[in-house]
């Protein structure tokens, strides 16, 4: 400091502390003019600068004698130069502050105790420009003391906001904030711009914007660090490292990601977060079913999803054949794509559902379907890549309809006309059948052509016609064409005498035809009583007429008595009861094929039937390859009756030819044993099958099953065969879950079923699967076996439960009589089980066909959704049988009504001895406990378990019918 006329002194703080100061007090004189100046201080970067003094100051009223000339402030003054100036003093160089007052001035008697009385001032002096300036105190007469001069500037200090570095910074002037733009820290990116305003009083404020650290990085203490080595993060973010996913790693710090472990992936577009995967395994236990050229192909989810979700199918369709290798025994199989018209539904790739139908297939031929599941990583890894195959064999099939007809000429009486075959004739084309009939009339003509076009003569002039042509194979009739119409050309005079002579000439036909047969009956007669009357004729005879030109129909007779046995349309086979030949063993010969005994291998035995034991074996016959099939024998000693019975089953088999059909192979007859040789079905009877794999199939498997029993059913109905024993037992389930209808016979095929009884009428019948018409008064129709078909569906459902458990035959009749019904089996679907009480209407025409009941079937398979709804959501009645006869189903009576309500259980007594207390207890009643009081069949126990169960929700939720 420059002292001008400021003495510098010591002294003691008001703690005692000692003290220099600048002291000057010549309050005695006037005119005082007493300066103290600092050094040069260096204005660094601070604009604006704060002058903090401590100083004393004495009172001038405690000083005597001064009064007019003691003051009580002092000046504070500043100059600004760019450079020390030394001692050079220039005092009108300086330019004023401030005035300074005390707050507090000391008397005499603090001087006395040496105790200074400390005043602070802070005064600002800028914005400044030059490079440093001086401070003075100029003392105009006051008694004063400056004990300190504290000189600063206020600044906003280097920080690090929002992962945003921001420089010190100083405030310009007392009024603006400055905006200050952050920079990002290192390994971080501007997400917006950061920024922050720094205020007067060197504080920061409101920061905006922010910077994220890169992938790879992290946030920690204000800085962006790499993840460390298991860890990945691969988004721009503040977010932590995450660690890496299953079947992933990062071995180096900073990873974007983690890299899959060996045979796994990950797929485009799966988030780096999911752990990485790999190709589904195969679809497991896969299921066809073939009906004629089509194949409902079924399967289970895979076992091992490879970790995802999304999982879709993909079904290949290959024809395999072995070709037979140069030089060595065996083959190599070499397998083509099926071609493009084989069609599938929904579709062959993406299939969500486990589920595919393949039609338009070719007749008699082999197939192998290649059924893959693949989900996002399958691409990835062709090697991993697994699927599941099936061989299957189409069957034969009738021929598609001819949808191309052309008329090449026409004329007054007739038109020549021309058609494509059919696209899929599945066989050789035997013939065509042309039906034409008038527009306006019902009455049909019937022609046949070997070739492809016909000229239909005789025809109306100026008429129009509908036409429909249909293909025959081995296999039978095709779909028919749609309509194709046609005209004739227009009538002239002539044709009046040309349509009287046709009427003649037909006339004369008719005349001829009825006199021919007259002839010949008579003929027939006269030998029949020449010869006793016992040989069986056979004889078509072709009726013309105008309107019925070609109606073929077989007369047999028999012991004299002559009756009309069939009549045959063309194209619609019929069944021939073996019995009305005189001897079967001629109608064995017509229907069966005499297999010689040398071509059969017996390998085990079976089962039992009524003659004998059935085997399972291998027939290899010349130029075919072998196969497996089933050997029924008729045991040594037996009766010609039995042995007519026993090739009785064979006559009837082999009239049949249907996939869901049990196929005979051929009988021998020729050679003893005598045996039935029929396609093996691996999986034995359907009740046992189903009581072995409980619970085991989904309801598309079940319902696939039920669709092959009523297609075969269908097909037996409509060949005019009435089965009158169809039930599970007589089911036969071959290795690709396919169900073929069995036992043939007539009346023996009762006498062999152990669960027929004797009638009051005497006849044996299986009461638990017989219509209430066919038991009272053995009306047996396709209408009784639809009843016996609903059974057989309510077995399948219950996985091969017994019909009305064990309840009596007698008491099965009765309440069937008075309308009680089998209640649904545990989670039958509804569908299933309001088609099992359509098949058991009393009234036997309200019952379903046969051919119904197929497309209700089909329809449930192509949406199984539908088999979702249970009947068992619905109120259960409270008795074994549900009443059908009653609309409303009844409120829950009593406990004890209810209990009544069991009346038809064989354990009715058992709960006679068991306490109930409430309904509680007894819902809770378990299948454990009934066995412990003597309910120990399946079915009722399941039964009166869920029966309890509804109880008990009527109980807890009001009275709700059960
Ligand atoms: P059936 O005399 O036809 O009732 O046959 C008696 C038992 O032999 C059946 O319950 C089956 O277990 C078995 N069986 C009969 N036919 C076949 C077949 N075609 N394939 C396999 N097993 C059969």
């Amino acid at each position: 400091c420059l002292f001008l006329l400021f003495f510098e002194i010591s002294g003691v703080d008001e703690h005692y502390t000692p003290i220099r100061t600048f002291q000057v007090c010549n309050v005695m004189e006037y005119s005082q003019n007493n300066w103290l100046r600092t050094n040069w201080i260096p204005r660094q970067s601070a604009q604006k600068i704060y002058v903090e003094l401590k100083f004393t100051l004495r009172d001038c009223n405690s000083i005597p004698l001064v009064l007019g000339t003691c003051k009580e402030t002092f000046n504070l003054l500043y100059l600004e130069t760019d450079d020390d100036q030394g001692s050079h003093f220039r005092e009108h160089q300086f330019s004023k502050i401030d005035t300074i007052a005390a707050d507090e001035s000391f008397t005499q008697m603090d001087l006395g105790d040496r105790i200074l009385k400390l005043n602070t001032e802070v005064r600002e002096v800028g914005p400044m420009t030059k490079k440093g300036f001086y401070l003075a105190f100029q003392d105009v007469g006051a008694c004063v003391a400056l004990v300190s001069v504290r000189v600063y500037f206020k600044k906003c200090p280097y920080t690090v906001r929002n992962l945003a570095s921001f420089p010190d910074t100083v405030p310009i002037d007392s009024q603006s904030l400055v905006e200050v733009k952050g920079s990002c820290v290192n390994h971080s990116k501007e997400e917006e711009p950061p920024r922050m305003y720094c205020s007067t009083e060197g504080e920061w404020l409101v920061p905006i914007g922010k910077c994220l650290c890169n992938p790879g990085y992290e946030e920690r203490s204000n800085t962006c660090q790499m993840c460390r080595a298991g860890f990945y993060k691969s988004t721009l973010g503040n977010t932590e490292c995450s660690k890496c996913p299953p079947h992933s790693f990062s071995h180096h710090e900073g990873s974007l990601h983690c890299g899959c472990e060996k045979n796994y992936f990950r797929a485009e577009g799966d988030p780096a977060s999911m752990a990485c995967t790999h190709p589904p395994s195969a679809p497991r236990n896969v299921i066809s079913s073939i009906n004629e050229t089509s194949v409902i192909l079924d399967w289970s989810w895979p076992e091992d999803t490879g970790g995802r979700r999304d999982i879709t199918f993909t079904v290949v369709c290959k024809r395999c054949r072995v070709v037979a290798a140069n030089g060595s025994n065996g083959g190599t199989q070499r397998c083509e794509p099926c071609r493009s018209s084989v069609r599938f539904l929904p579709r062959a790739t993406g299939l969500q559902n486990t589920t595919v139908t393949v039609g338009d297939l070719l007749a008699h031929t082999n197939y192998t379907f290649e059924i893959e599941a693949q989900n996002g990583v399958s691409s990835l890894a062709p090697k991993m890549r697994q699927y599941a195959a099936v061989t299957i064999t189409t069957n034969q099939a009738a021929p598609s309809p001819v949808t191309v007809i052309r008329k090449e000429k026409t004329s007054r009486n007739s038109v020549s006309l021309s058609w494509v075959e059919p696209e899929r004739p599945n066989g050789i084309i035997l013939d065509y059948e042309i039906k034409y009939y008038e527009k306006q009339e019902t009455s049909y003509t019937i022609l046949r052509a070997r070739g492809c076009n016909v000229t239909l003569n005789g025809l109306k002039p100026n008429t129009a016609y509908l036409l429909q042509i249909r293909a025959r194979t081995a296999a039978g009739y095709g779909a028919s064409s749609p309509s194709f119409q046609f005209e004739t050309s227009p009538d002239s005079a002539f044709s009046i005498s040309s349509e009287s002579s046709q009427v003649v000439l037909i006339a004369i036909s008719s005349a001829v035809a009825i006199i021919l047969l007259t002839v010949l009956l008579y003929v027939l007669i006269g030998r029949s009583v020449h010869h006793s009357l016992d040989s069986v004729l056979f004889l078509s005879v072709i009726f013309t007429s105008h309107t019925n030109p070609f109606l073929p129909f077989f007369i047999f007779c028999r012991s004299c008595k002559w009756s009309i046995h069939a009549l045959r349309l063309p194209g619609v086979r019929t069944y021939v009861d073996p019995h009305t030949y005189e001897d079967p063993s001629q109608a064995v010969h017509e229907f069966a094929k005499e297999l010689e005994a040398s071509c059969i291998a017996i390998d085990k035995v079976v089962g039992a039937g009524e003659f004998g034991e059935v085997c399972s074996g291998r027939l290899k016959l010349p130029s075919k390859k072998e196969i497996c099939v089933a050997i029924k024998t008729l045991k040594g000693g037996y009766t010609d009756k039995q042995r007519r019975d026993f090739l009785a089953e064979a006559s009837i088999m082999g009239q049949f030819d249907h996939p869901n059909i049990i196929r005979l192979e051929g009988v021998v007859t020729r050679s003893k044993p005598v045996m039935i040789v029929t396609e093996y079905m691996e999986n034995g009877s359907l009740d046992s099958f189903l009581r072995k794999h409980d619970a085991q199939f989904t309801g598309i498997q079940l319902v696939g099953m039920l669709r092959g029993i009523a297609s075969g059913m269908k097909y037996l109905s409509d060949m005019g065969y009435v089965h009158r024993d169809l039930a599970a037992r007589n089911i036969l389930v071959n290795s690709n879950l396919v169900c073929k209808v069995s036992d043939f016979g007539l009346s023996r095929v009762l006498e062999d079923d152990p669960e027929a009884a004797y009638t009051t009428r005497g006849g044996k019948i299986p009461i638990r699967w017989t219509a209430p018409e066919a038991i009272a008064y053995r009306k047996f129709t396709s209408a009784s076996d639809a009843w016996s078909y609903g059974i057989v569906l309510w077995e399948v459902m219950s996985y091969g439960e017994r019909p009305y458990w064990e309840m009596s035959n007698q008491d099965v009749i009765k309440a069937v009589d008075e309308g009680y019904r089998l209640p649904p089996p545990m989670d039958c679907p509804a569908t299933l089980y309001q088609l099992m009480l359509d098949c058991w209407q009393k009234e036997r025409n309200n019952r379903p066909k046969f051919e119904q009941i197929v497309s209700i079937l089909d329809k449930l398979i192509r949406n199984p959704g539908s088999l979702k709804i249970t009947a068992n959501t619905t109120p259960r009645p409270t008795n074994l049988l549900l009443d059908r006869s009653s609309s409303e189903a009844p409120s829950v009576g009593t406990m004890g009504d209810w209990m009544d309500g069991m009346r038809t259980l064989p354990c009715k007594e058992a709960f006679s001895g068991v306490s109930y207390s409430s309904c509680d207890t007894l819902a809770k009643t378990s299948t454990e406990d009934l066995k412990k009081v003597g309910v120990t069949i399946v079915g009722p126990q399941k039964k009166i378990v869920s029966s309890l169960k509804a109880l008990d929700s009527h109980t807890k939720n009001g009275p709700v019918p059960v």
